[in-house]
């Protein structure tokens, strides 16, 4: 590791949104003119099917769950075990299959998003995730607290298990960072250039400008289109990129410094983990090699 740091603009090693592959500016804003032309978009009917599917086996899941610890539903092999273990992993399999179809639903809002002209009716597009959490773990914790022949102890567990799975599955089914297809339409039409967006997990805005002074302590960025920035959960423009486009009035943008300042903390403390799960492996000692016979 060097010792120096260098207060210079820093090269961004840039990977192209559409191959993944690293690429060159030139390269990258031959893509977006491509893409552009073409018009092509991204069809979202898989996304939203394999989300609906996976949110029908999760309520499924939760009706075994309460089968299971209700005793009306009691195959042989489960004699073996005391009930909360299935009664628990039924429930763990009733929340992954919610989480993976929250996030397929999410993913298919950003490549196709829902006009925002009825406010109520976008809140519960966008979050129609959360109303399955409650539809998947709430009738459990009801029904089974109000059933005077369940076993007190998995009342217990069962109503633990399942108010965690419900805090769980909510968080991660809102949509923190929504787009609204009128949104999505001004910001392709005002920016028909490159931008770019950090490789991190938490970051939130795209840029109009590699050399943007937010992105100074960042390494890899990734070049695509607006349309593939926002597909990629970037929904806003960088403040200073606006500012310096003039586009603060056209385009969605970050709310000012405060946001900026707090997107660079989560960066930060995304690399920070980033960096030490990278470290761990440098310390194994090689494998020796054995000669051949
Ligand atoms: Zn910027």
């Amino acid at each position: 590791m060097s010792e120096n740091k260098t207060p210079q603009k820093k090269a961004h090693k840039i990977y192209s949104a559409t191959t993944g592959q690293q690429t060159t500016k030139e390269q990258a804003a031959k893509e977006v003119a491509q893409a552009l032309a073409n018009q092509t978009h991204q069809s979202t009917v898989g996304l939203r099917i394999g989300a609906i599917v996976l949110w029908v086996l999760a309520i499924g899941f939760e009706i075994l769950a309460l089968l299971v610890a209700v005793e009306k539903f009691a195959p042989k092999f489960l004699d073996s075990m005391p009930l909360w273990v299935p009664v628990a992993v039924l429930l763990v399999l009733d929340l992954i299959c919610l989480i993976i179809g929250s996030q397929l639903w999410k993913k298919a809002n950003h490549i196709n998003p829902m006009s925002e002209k009825n406010k109520a009716l976008f809140w519960l597009w966008n979050n129609l995730g959360l109303i399955v959490a409650v539809l998947a773990f709430v009738p459990f914790i009801v029904i089974l607290a109000t059933n005077k022949d369940a076993d007190p102890k998995i009342k217990k567990v069962g109503a633990i298990v399942a108010v965690a799975a419900l805090l769980i599955g909510g968080a991660s089914s809102i949509d923190y960072n929504p787009v609204s297809k009128e949104q999505k339409e001004a910001a392709m039409e005002a920016i028909t250039t490159t931008v770019y967006w950090t490789n991190t997990r938490s970051g939130k805005a795209y840029h109009t400008h590699e050399d943007c002074q937010t992105l100074n302590q960042t390494d890899e960025l990734v070049a695509g289109s607006v349309e593939q920035a926002i597909a990629a959960n970037r929904v806003k423009l960088c403040y200073f990129c606006a500012k310096r486009d003039g586009l603060e009035n056209t385009v969605a943008t970050e709310d000012g410094v405060g946001e900026v300042v707090l997107n660079q903390l989560e960066e930060k403390v995304d690399e920070a983990v980033e960096s030490l799960t990278e470290e761990t492996p440098a310390e194994e000692t090689p494998a020796e090699e054995q000669p051949a016979a």
